[in-house]
């Protein structure tokens, strides 16, 4: 059975067709799975290096992940039950020599081959922040004042296709991740989401910020995100990129002690860490900014040149 794709607009589709065209993103065949251009790239590359700064400004500890996680920690923070939507797992084939074959009879005829396989201890990362509370929560205590950790540019899966090219199934996010105290965890998250506005605006952008809800799945979901919203656990920088809504290009999450309980974080001794998070959606920034500036990057504004290529002679 093919995979039901989410609807998009006549502005996103001829959107998705625009880039295409140009070259900037190449297609798969599938819904949101885009290869990039160079100029693409170089976006990208200018967003990661003022995050990376950032961050190092801000006393960040670099650490790395691959996209894959052990799927017990996806259990550990109730994404099944959360989220089952979005959810990549992996499987993979452990049979003899007879299910070999038909496996690869089944694959050669494009049939569904997915009987032949078993699942793996591993899935797909939902969100770039995920790897880092079970790995700070097993060197024990966090320091009173607590950590900042940059993940950087992870690739994370979220099975959502789209015709809508703000819309990936795998894309880049890069995540800042805060394990505090309850005191400054919360002013963290908000003085970054001001930081990030200010950014946006020296961009070009016409941004702003709003309180936001995850999409939790079903009826409980429904009041899961209206209690998020009305806690404004979630803040959303949007842009209209294209389609009626606008586009969350990044996100400021204050999750209380939800990562802390479920990982066991503490601070010194035995006080309570908060944790939040920064996620940054690469490649809906780059079409945010190509919307805005247009598709020949030497034509953009000086101003956010200078933001973006602070190196580059002009
Ligand atoms: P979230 O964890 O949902 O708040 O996502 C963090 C950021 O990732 C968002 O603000 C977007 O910039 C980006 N993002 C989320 N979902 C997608 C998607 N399906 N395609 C592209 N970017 C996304
Ligand atoms: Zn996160």
């Amino acid at each position: 059975m093919a995979a039901e794709i989410r609807e998009a607009d006549a502005e996103q589709q001829q959107l998705l067709s625009e880039l295409i065209e140009r070259g900037m993103l190449v297609e798969s065949g599938v819904p949101g799975v885009y290869g990039h251009s160079e100029a693409f790239g170089r976006v990208c590359d200018a967003l990661e290096r003022w995050l990376t700064a950032a961050g190092r400004e801000a006393g960040a500890e670099v650490l790395r992940f691959p996209p894959l996680l052990p799927k017990v920690q996806l259990e550990k923070v109730g994404y099944l039950g959360n989220f089952p939507h979005l959810a990549g797992s992996v499987f993979s084939f452990e049979g003899d020599e007879s299910q070999a074959a038909e496996l690869a009879a089944h694959a050669a005829a494009h049939e569904d081959w997915s009987a032949a396989l078993r699942q793996t201890d591993l899935t797909l990362v939902p969100a770039a922040c995920y790897p880092v509370y079970p790995a700070i929560a097993a060197r024990g205590p966090v320091p009173d004042e607590g950590v900042i950790i940059d993940v950087g540019p992870s690739w994370v899966f979220r099975h959502e296709p789209s015709f809508d090219p703000g819309r990936r199934q795998v894309f880049h996010m890069h995540e800042l991740v805060h394990i505090g105290p309850s005191t400054t965890v919360l002013s963290w998250r908000n003085a970054w989401a001001e930081r990030a506005l200010a950014l946006f605006i020296e961009l070009g952008l016409n941004a702003w910020l709003a309180p936001a809800s995850d999409p939790f799945f079903g009826r409980r979901g429904r009041m899961m995100a209206a209690s998020q919203r009305a806690q404004e656990l979630k803040l959303e920088l949007l842009v209209s990129i294209a389609g009626p809504e606008p586009t969350a290009c990044a996100s400021f999450n204050h999750h209380l002690d939800h990562f802390s309980a479920t990982f066991g974080l503490t601070l010194g001794a035995d006080q309570p860490a908060h944790t939040a998070c920064l996620g940054f959606g690469h490649e809906r920034i780059v079409l945010a900014l190509v919307r805005q500036h247009g598709y020949d990057l030497d034509a953009w504004p000086d101003q956010v040149r200078a933001i973006l290529w602070p190196d580059e002679a002009r």
